[in-house]
């Protein structure tokens, strides 16, 4: 059982690792102008997530490639737990990130798990070489894009029920 437990447990995180690093990856892309640069110009100029759904849609589908060949993967090399983990890691991934995505472009003092939130910032400063990250800021660490902003997170805790207060459909 434990076994189980743990093969679930490091496909779901290493589905996680590979989904932020690419995130970061296509987002540092998009601003060299070598991938969806017009659309992603757009995006920056209108300045609004799409609601949670598209949101969703738009980080699962074209992870589903990644998500098919990494479950299969980890189904042959360790076992059918650390499959099923892998593949729900892509799927937590995609949503978690839709959720990053919409709410720092909605309320982004809600962002508690970020000591700034790094894409509100990149959209507010109009960064075009710094904060790649939208769910977690890691990789911009990692990279060296990291970008300190002087940035006051709000005194007063906003209550719980805000928290689903962002446009999902
Ligand atoms: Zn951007
Ligand atoms: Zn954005």
């Amino acid at each position: 059982m434990l076994t189980i437990t743990l093969h679930l447990l490091l496909g779901l995180a290493t589905a996680f690792l590979v989904g932020t690093l690419v995130e970061y990856i296509v987002h540092r892309l998009m601003h060299a102008r070598i991938f969806l640069y017009k659309i992603h110009a757009q995006h920056h100029q209108a300045n609004q997530g799409q609601g949670w759904l598209m949101e969703f849609k738009d980080y699962f589908l074209p992870s589903l490639p990644v998500l098919l060949i990494g479950a299969a993967l980890f189904w042959l090399l360790l076992s059918v737990a650390a499959g099923i983990g892998f593949a729900l890691g892509c799927l937590f991934y995609a949503a978690a990130a839709a959720y990053a995505h919409q709410v720092q472009h909605e309320n982004p003092d809600l962002c508690f798990w970020m000591p700034q939130p790094v894409h509100h910032l990149h959209h507010h400063g109009k960064m075009w070489h710094h904060n790649f990250g939208i769910l977690v800021d890691w990789w911009d660490r990692v990279f060296g894009t990291y970008k300190k902003v002087e940035w006051e997170r709000p005194e007063r805790k906003q209550p719980l029920s805000s928290y689903f207060k962002i446009k999902w459909f």
